[in-house]
């Protein structure tokens, strides 16, 4: 039997395929192979085949040279520019306004064949606090709604460079993913008087079916309305609408946990494609007491097909039990 399950933040429905049940060697794997890249112009020692950086933690050595750890600069290739002006206009029922906000590349390491999975705790959480700062730096430019901190780990994820790289877009609207997340969170929060996440967080960790690892600080779980297999979330224990106030310590714990959770989809995943993304409550708007950032990762295992486009809902293969259960049991 197949289970029609609603997601208790955005009533969002899914269905868990029981009947076309997959485990993990049932999928078709796409593992990520990262091919030396002589011209890579993330590199160290390539510095100036990149724009100029707009941040770097660094041993040694000046800006736009090599000692650095982590770099940020701005993407070659905007989709959106941060000249000008937002120049919002009407045409009857059509809205427009000029593609202005911010795209830039946090380059993770000066190493070519390095991964969040196999980086050091303390490199993963230069990377986590890099794209803080950078946050903290953008969203004072009142144009900017919203800054959405993702990566794409694999060409079938997106990635048109095998460098290790993360990006962040400032963006001049609240995407709807994110005001779908908000909206339920604030409805949970006006009958309840209590943030849905943290709800989630209490009774997951009560429940533990679907709880996959925890630390002082975070805990890791799959939702229990996953749209895909293996889907993760992470989120810190304690209530904080805003991923660039988190404190350094539960940017270290993300670091830790990040890095267990990526290590062991590697081990039952052999490598997979993933999206990852950090979900943070809409700048400029009030919703400190019902919003509470988290981290999504979304190992690429399935396409989105028809049914999808057509409805907006996702036929999941795995049940989010069976999935916590198999990443729990493996070590990171
Ligand atoms: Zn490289
Ligand atoms: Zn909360
Ligand atoms: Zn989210």
């Amino acid at each position: 039997m197949s289970e029609l399950r609603k997601d208790p933040i955005t009533g969002r429905w899914v269905i868990i395929s029981t009947d076309r049940r997959k485990r993990p060697h049932d999928f078709r794997l796409e593992s990520v192979q990262i091919l030396p890249d002589p011209s890579c112009p993330f590199c160290e020692g390539h510095e100036l085949m990149t724009p100029r950086e707009i941040l770097s933690y660094r041993q040694q050595g000046s800006p736009n040279l090599p000692g650095w750890d982590v770099r940020v600069i701005p993407n070659q290739f905007p989709v959106l520019r941060v000249e000008g002006t937002l120049d919002r206009q009407g045409e009857g029922l059509f809205d427009r306004m000029n593609g202005i906000g911010a795209h830039e590349v946090v380059i993770e390491s000066p190493r070519h064949d390095d991964s969040l999975a196999t980086m050091s705790e303390a490199a993963v959480e230069q990377v986590l606090w890099a794209c803080r700062e950078r946050v903290r730096d953008l969203k004072q430019d009142r144009r900017f709604r919203y800054i959405i901190i993702f990566k794409n780990h694999g060409t079938a994820a997106g990635s048109s460079l095998d460098h290790p790289h993360s990006q962040l877009i400032a963006l001049p609207i609240v995407p709807r993913e994110v005001r779908d997340e908000v909206e339920g969170a604030r409805a949970h929060y006006v009958v309840k008087e209590r943030c849905v996440f943290c709800d989630v967080i209490r009774q997951e960790t009560a429940d533990g079916r679907r709880l996959i690892a925890e630390t002082a600080d975070m805990v890791a779980l799959a939702p229990y309305a996953p749209r895909f297999p293996f889907e993760t979330w992470i989120f810190p224990r304690r209530h904080e609408a805003l991923f660039e106030d988190a404190p350094r310590q539960e940017i270290a714990s993300l670091a830790r946990l990040l890095g267990d959770m990526l290590r062991r989809m590697n081990r039952v995943l052999r490598n997979p494609p993933y999206n990852l993304l950090i979900h943070s409550a809409p700048l400029a708007e009030p919703s400190g007491d019902f919003y509470h950032w988290h981290v999504e990762i979304i190992p690429k295992l399935t396409k989105v097909a028809g049914f999808e486009w057509a409805t907006g809902f996702y036929v999941n293969p795995t049940s989010p039990e069976e999935a916590s259960q198999v990443l729990r049991d493996v070590r990171g």
